[in-house]
C-alpha cells in the first residue's frame, strides 16, 4: 500500500514536470522524451586523428551518456562516410545532422567563414571564446550559415600554433623571396604578397614534400602534431609564433532541421556538451605539446627560433592590407570582419593591461 502511494506521489510529480517543461502540452513533452535519435556526423580529420577526431568522439560519448542514449551520434572520420572537405556540404544538405572541422575549410563557398577560424594577427583562443559566446561573435555566426541551414557551435581550439619548419634560417625578409612553402588560407595569401610563394598541399603529401625539397618550409600545427608527422626529420629549423593561425576555432556544425527536431532537453545537452568539449580539447592541445616542445628541444636537437621583429612586422602590415582587399571585394566579408576587428581592438586594449603585461612580467625575472 505504502509503495503505491509513492508511486503515485512520483508519478504526479513527473507529470508536473513535464507539463512545466513544455507550457502544460504534457503529451508532447512525454513522447518527446521518449523518443531516441540517432544521428551521424562527419568530421575533416583522418581516421583516429589525435585531439581533434579523438574530441568529436568523446563529445558524442557524453551526449550519449547524458541523454541516456536518447541521442546517438556515430561519428565518421574525413573520407569514412563522405570526403573531408564535404562535411558542411553534408550539413547542409541533411546527408547527415552534424559535422565538426573548422570554419575556413568552406572559405571558397563562405569567405567570411575563415573570420570565426583564426586569422592572421588575429586573437588568441581567449579572445576568441569571448567574442564568440559573450560578444555577438556567435550570433553573427548563425547568421551567416542561416542560408545554408546549418547552426555552428564552438568545439575545440588548436591555441597559438607554430610558424612553420624551414629548411634554413629566416633572417630577414630577403630568406623569404621565393621560398616554397605549405601555408593555406590568408596566411597563405599574405605570404606571397611578402614575396613567398605558398604551395597547396594536403596533409598527407607534406612530409614527402619538405623531406624531397619540393618545399623549403611547411606549417602544419603544434608541436605534438607535428612531431607525430616527423617534421623534425626533414627540415631543423622550428620557428614561432604561428602569425597565421593563433588560434584557430573548430566548430560544430547541425542541420538546421535536425536540431528543430530535437526536444528542449537534448539541445541543452548537446549546446553545454559543445561548450565542455571546446574548454576540454585546448586543454588537451596545450597539455600535449607542453610535453612534445620539451621533447623535440631535449631528444631530437631541433633549433627553436623566433621570426625577426622585421620579418613579424611586415607580415602585420601585409595582412591588414590583405584582409582590407578582401573586405573591399565583398560586403558579407566586410561586416563580419568590422564586427570581429571592432571586438579584436577592444580585447587588445584589455589583454595589454591583463595577461600580456603579466607575462611579460615573469619573462623578465
Ligand atoms: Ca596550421
Amino acid at each position: 500500500m505504502f509503495t503505491r502511494i509513492v508511486l503515485i506521489g512520483l508519478l504526479s510529480l513527473l507529470v508536473t514536470a513535464c507539463g512545466s517543461e513544455d507550457s502544460g502540452n504534457t503529451s508532447a513533452a512525454a513522447v518527446n522524451n521518449s523518443k531516441t535519435y540517432n544521428w551521424k556526423m562527419v568530421t575533416t580529420w583522418p581516421p583516429g586523428f589525435p585531439i581533434l577526431q579523438e574530441g568529436a568522439e568523446k563529445f558524442a560519448e557524453n551526449i550519449k551518456a547524458m541523454s541516456n542514449g536518447r541521442l546517438n551520434i556515430k561519428v565518421y572520420a574525413g573520407g569514412e562516410l563522405i570526403p573531408a572537405l564535404q562535411t558542411f556540404e553534408a550539413v547542409s544538405q541533411g546527408t547527415v545532422e552534424m559535422g565538426h572541422g573548422s570554419a575556413y575549410y568552406w572559405a571558397g563557398k563562405v569567405p567570411e567563414a575563415q573570420l570565426f577560424s583564426t586569422v592572421p594577427f588575429g586573437m588568441t583562443a581567449r579572445g576568441m571564446n569571448a567574442w564568440l559566446y559573450e560578444g555577438g561573435g556567435l550570433e553573427l555566426w548563425r547568421e551567416v550559415y542561416k542560408p545554408f541551414h546549418v547552426i555552428p557551435f564552438p568545439l575545440g581550439n588548436t591555441g597559438v600554433q607554430m610558424g612553420g619548419w624551414f629548411n634554413k634560417e629566416i633572417n630577414s625578409l630577403d630568406d623569404i623571396q621565393g621560398l616554397k612553402m605549405r601555408i593555406p588560407g590568408l596566411g597563405g595569401k599574405v605570404f606571397a604578397k611578402a614575396g613567398g610563394s605558398p604551395v597547396l598541399l594536403a596533409g598527407s603529401e607534406v612530409y614527402t614534400a619538405l623531406e624531397r625539397n619540393t618545399i623549403d618550409a611547411t606549417e602544419w600545427l603544434s608541436p605534438f602534431h607535428d612531431q607525430r608527422m616527423g617534421l623534425y626529420r626533414a627540415a631543423k629549423h622550428y620557428y614561432y609564433p604561428g602569425w597565421h593561425e593563433p588560434g584557430t576555432v573548430l566548430e560544430l556544425t547541425i542541420n538546421e532541421r535536425a536540431w528543430n527536431s530535437l526536444p528542449a532537453d537534448l539541445k541543452a545537452i548537446v549546446s553545454n556538451a559543445a561548450m565542455a568539449e571546446n574548454v576540454r580539447m585546448f586543454s588537451e592541445m596545450e597539455q600535449k605539446n607542453i610535453e612534445a616542445l620539451q621533447e623535440l628541444k631535449d631528444r631530437e636537437g631541433v633549433q627553436l627560433h623566433r621570426f625577426p621583429d622585421d620579418v613579424l612586422n611586415r607580415l602585420q602590415v601585409l595582412t591588414k592590407e590583405t584582409l582590407a582587399e578582401e573586405a573591399a571585394n565583398n560586403p558579407k566579408f566586410k561586416r563580419v570582419y568590422e564586427a570581429y576587428d571592432a571586438f579584436r581592438q577592444k580585447n587588445n586594449t584589455w589583454s595589454d593591461i591583463s595577461e600580456n603585461a603579466y607575462l611579460d612580467m615573469k619573462e623578465e625575472k
